[in-house]
């Protein structure tokens, strides 16, 4: 950290909510695509943490210049991987209006896997010679359990498990994000207690091979025990907002896009947003 004060973290923005297809899925007439809740409107799983005077994105997904859009979103410090999976990488190219806006390359913190997925995906951006107005990033490599600074705040990556791919979710203060994981090491576990705030994902209530169901999501948000757990990743199967939320335990919510989070004198409230007071 170089001897720099640490920023603490002050407000969780809920970018999107869906799983890999969004929701309402194209096509789809279920009662959670047709519904005309705002909260059944799920862009892609991201998120932005922000201390007093800063904020980083976690990944960026084909929503990302939809997401920074809608929250009005002019400066962004870094963003931050959790994997290479097309629902989190795919809008990366957006980051070019903040090369514009700040005038200076933006950081992308990757593990390896997510850095190749990048190069690959995004080469034009990795050239030699590059043409003009393509992103301008500079990669900066995650490591299991190296924690590492972002935004100025101090973020401990998490190994967790996705099917069979390791990847990573974040740890900053007492919030911690864990996204597309389908198993948690006892060894992550323990760097889990003491959790104010929990974000985790909780895909739909039929198992899958590699995101948690519901119940698992339960049994896993039970174990940790945070004070407040947000599902994310959520799918259409899981039902509209409203009723599937109505189903959940004191302490567990289902997250919507847009519903925003502050810390005020240590305590983690919600706050409304011109985006949730939409919600009838
Ligand atoms: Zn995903
Ligand atoms: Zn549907
Ligand atoms: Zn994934």
């Amino acid at each position: 950290m170089n001897g720099a004060e640490v920023k603490r973290l002050s407000r969780l923005v809920f970018l999107g909510t869906g799983t890999s297809q969004g929701v309402p899925i194209i096509g789809c007439d279920c009662e959670t695509c047709t519904s005309s809740d705002p909260r059944d409107k799920r862009l892609r799983t991201s998120v932005a943490l922000e201390s007093s005077s800063s904020r980083v994105v976690i990944d960026t997904g084909p929503d990302f210049r939809a997401q920074m859009l809608r929250e009005g979103i002019r400066q962004l410090d870094a963003v931050v991987y959790t994997h290479e999976h097309k629902d989190h990488l795919a809008g990366m190219d957006d980051v070019r209006p903040f090369n514009y806006l700040q005038k200076c390359a933006m950081t992308l913190h990757a593990s390896d896997r997510v850095e190749e997925a990048l190069r690959r995906d995004f080469y034009y951006a990795f050239d030699e010679f590059k043409h003009g107005g393509v992103p301008d990033v500079q990669v900066s490599r995650v490591e299991d359990h190296q924690p590492f600074e972002a935004g100025g705040m101090h973020w401990h990556p998490l190994p967790i498990m996705h099917g069979k791919l390791p990847i990573h979710g974040f740890r900053v203060d007492n919030v911690a994000y864990i996204t597309d994981a389908s198993h948690i090491s006892d060894e992550t576990m323990s760097q889990l207690h003491g959790l104010e705030v929990l974000v985790l994902n909780a895909l739909r209530p039929q198992p899958h091979y590699s995101h948690f169901s519901l119940p698992e999501a339960l049994e896993v948000a039970d174990r940790i025990g945070a004070k407040r757990t947000y599902f994310t990743h959520l799918s259409h199967l899981l039902g509209p907002h409203e009723k599937a939320e109505a189903s959940l335990p004191e302490g567990i919510r289902l997250a919507h896009d847009g519903l925003t989070l502050v810390r005020e004198e240590g305590m983690w409230t919600e706050v409304p947003s011109p985006w949730t007071n939409l919600v009838p």
